[in-house]
């Protein structure tokens, strides 16, 4: 690709990094929706109440987190991809995957704060409702972890020590399991970004604004808190689409 003069050089910069990860498609996660007035992104309600994740996660810290934090990122998100020269064959992951050290922080920020949020919301599902790991998904996991509870002490340890704010992820990388995390709103599809790449199936957000309210400084309470909301039938859907 030889550089079009006519474009600006930041906007040649953007095509050039994300020629390798663009995928065909409508705007991603939003396509569905009815678009924003400002941009193609836009906040889904939650798939359960504000209350249905009591008592891992209380009402109001779901409250903000959704409506402050998770909209922030996506009026944020707007505007940037409304500068992109080619994005009505963009998706969002593509973008994400496309994206490269160095170039403007604004999409790797509020594109990976839109993307993780969205990915988060569905990963979690009332106590009692989330059933369990599926038959191949629990396989897998005492293949890769030795069981089910070692892959749980894993991923809560990656959660725990991922310094400052960012995420502890479950991810399908060259057709095996492992657990990684990232800083900030990085996450594993961001193949220019982050050491672990692979498709995510699981995500916990360690940022503060996820917890604080009720949990304070106690992170680890919140982890040991959160299994009893994952959506494991959505996991081992994921897992199960990941493999095909
Ligand atoms: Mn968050």
């Amino acid at each position: 690709m030889t550089p079009n003069p006519s474009l600006p050089r930041r906007d040649f910069l953007r095509l050039s990094a994300f020629a390798a990860g663009a995928a065909v498609a409508s705007a991603g996660s939003a396509s569905a929706a009815e678009p924003a007035p400002e941009g193609p992104f836009r906040l889904e309600p939650l798939p359960y109440a504000f209350d249905a994740l009591e008592p891992a996660i209380d009402a109001k810290t779901m409250e903000i987190h959704h409506g402050k934090h998770h909209a922030g990122y996506i009026s944020k998100l707007n505007p940037e991809w409304a500068k992109m020269p080619v994005r009505e064959v963009m998706s969002l992951e593509g973008v994400l995957a496309g994206l490269r050290a160095g170039g403007d922080d604004t999409l790797r920020n509020n594109g990976g704060g839109h993307w993780n949020h969205a990915f988060f919301w569905k990963s979690m599902a009332p106590v009692g409702k989330g059933g369990q790991p599926s038959e191949a998904l629990g396989q897998a996991l005492q293949s890769a972890f030795s069981s089910v509870d070692a892959f749980k002490e894993a991923f809560a340890k990656a959660a725990a020590t991922r310094f400052g704010s960012g995420w502890a992820w479950l991810i399908l990388q060259d057709g095996k399991l492992k657990v990684t995390s990232t800083p900030n709103q990085d996450n594993p599809l961001m193949k220019g970004l982050v050491e672990d790449v692979g498709t995510p199936l699981l995500g916990l957000d360690v940022w503060e604004h996820a917890y604080y309210l009720h949990y304070q400084n106690r992170r680890a309470d919140y982890i040991g808190a959160w299994w009893s909301v994952v959506d494991w039938n959505q996991v081992s859907k994921r897992y199960q689409d990941a493999k095909a």
